[in-house]
């Protein structure tokens, strides 16, 4: 899986992908970006700029595998390229690393093109990289579950499936959106302990969820499961993933049929579809559960997937409120955690979602569930930060946060790093919040 791309010593043509926090000439994310010009279409992350596909394909910059995998990237989605799988994904990869390095075999007759095949930044607007069909939420982060559990049920905060079963529910596609966009504070039923009726009006307790999101590559048949083993080549890439949350709408309709309207009004993902590839050299394996756990069942285990299956990527959450940015005052950072404290691997999730027979398309999208660590300084939620809103956090401009309120920015980061290799990141998945209607 390691091969020249992940070479630290690599470098670009291109100056600012350099020592890039997230965008090394080693990571080379998928995109759809348009610009006032063009068409949506394909791009490629290299430093701050975008590497148009669509561009290089007509200049003659690919052949073979590589040219098939730029023409499916072509269109205003990359379900095509999704499709596709790991192979044709490998090509493009391997051909762009030769394109974008300094050392490489055509750098000048590249380079001398640079105006073509690499719009300005500003000129750059980011969509939502596919079509997504359907969306699915999990909730594989065992601390989150455990801690949002003990609010409700201090004595038994997982229920007894937890352990067995990687829970999810189907989310809802249509209100999906790309980093950036405005999050308007839904209207719902809230019904507080202290009043005997429900209201309805704007939710008293918005929250953020850090999740991954996972892009579902080549899919499956309707009646026909993916098996564990085969689980990671219907993996597309990574993203990350906000699934903004209304607790008090939240808590009134839950039972018994789960998560609706105090999920469904937006969930934000950063842009940038990270490769498995790109992700090859941070794999590690998954942590091994503790004494008294069961074993997941044999459909859900593999031993590659146990011995490679979990991500070291390190995920960071930054509040900016109104009061931070008049006083000039940095985003603060609520929480650093990392998704290898996820109790399921993605390949059991892909496993388990289709193990009944339903069918899996490229282009679909999983949330993993909300990250935490097992520290009080990696919670993934305000939920739990504070406890419920019982423990308000206070801020450096001398305000407090139970929730989110009117005019706050949520930023949410990742990064991985190995010794030995160049360290990449996922973007950024950023939102603010305006008021109700
Ligand atoms: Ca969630």
């Amino acid at each position: 899986m390691i091969d020249e791309t992940h070479s630290p010593a690599r470098r670009s043509w291109v100056a600012s992908a350099n020592e890039h926090a997230d965008f090394p000439i080693q990571n080379l994310p998928l995109c759809v970006f348009a610009t006032r010009e063009g068409a949506a279409r394909g791009g490629v992350a290299i430093g701050d700029e975008v590497f148009d596909l669509a561009a290089a394909l007509e200049l003659g910059l690919f052949d073979g595998l590589a040219a098939r995998a730029a023409e499916a990237a072509c269109g205003g989605t990359l379900n095509p390229l999704f499709a596709l799988g790991r192979e044709a994904r490998v090509a493009l990869r391997r051909r762009l690393g030769d394109i974008l390095d300094a050392d490489g075999r055509d750098r000048a007759k590249v380079e001398a093109l640079r105006s073509r095949l690499i719009p300005r930044a500003d000129d750059c607007r980011l969509e939502l990289p596919a079509a997504i069909g359907d969306y699915t939420d999990f909730f594989a982060g065992i601390h989150h579950a455990t801690n949002a559990g003990k609010l409700f049920r201090p004595d038994n905060p997982l229920l007894p499936n937890y352990k067995y079963v990687p829970i999810g529910y189907h989310g809802r596609a249509s209100s999906i959106a790309v980093s950036g966009a405005t999050l308007r504070r839904p209207s719902g039923q809230r019904k507080p302990s202290t009043e005997t009726v429900p209201s309805f009006g704007p939710s008293r307790s918005l929250d953020y969820e850090l999740e991954l999101g996972v892009w579902i590559g080549p899919g499956n048949e309707l009646g026909i499961p993916v098996a564990i083993a085969d689980a990671a080549s219907h993996i597309a890439g990574f993203c990350l993933l906000n699934d903004w949350s209304a607790r008090d709408i939240q808590a009134w309709e839950y039972q018994p049929l789960g998560p609706f309207l105090g999920k469904s009004f937006l969930t934000t993902i950063s842009p940038w579809v990270v490769t498995p590839e790109a992700l090859a050299p941070f794999r590690m394996a998954q942590a091994p559960r503790p004494a008294g756990d069961p074993a997941p069942l044999p459909y859900l285990l593999d031993a590659a997937d146990q011995a490679a299956g979990a991500l070291d990527i390190e995920l960071e959450v930054f509040l900016l409120t109104p009061g931070l940015q008049a006083k000039g005052l940095a985003p603060q950072r609520l929480s650093v955690g990392n998704a290898r404290h996820l109790y399921w691997t993605v390949a059991q999730l892909v496993t388990h979602h289709s193990s009944g027979g339903c069918n899996l398309r490229a282009g679909d999208l999983f949330g993993t569930g909300t990250i935490s660590a097992p520290e009080d300084g990696g919670l993934g939620s305000l939920l739990e930060i504070s406890a419920g809103g019982r423990r308000p956090i206070e801020l450096p401009s001398g305000e407090t946060r139970r929730f989110l309120e009117d005019g706050d920015t949520v930023v949410m980061r990742a990064r991985c790093r190995r010794q030995g290799f160049a360290t990449i990141g996922l973007g950024e998945c950023r939102g603010t919040i305006a008021p109700a209607i």
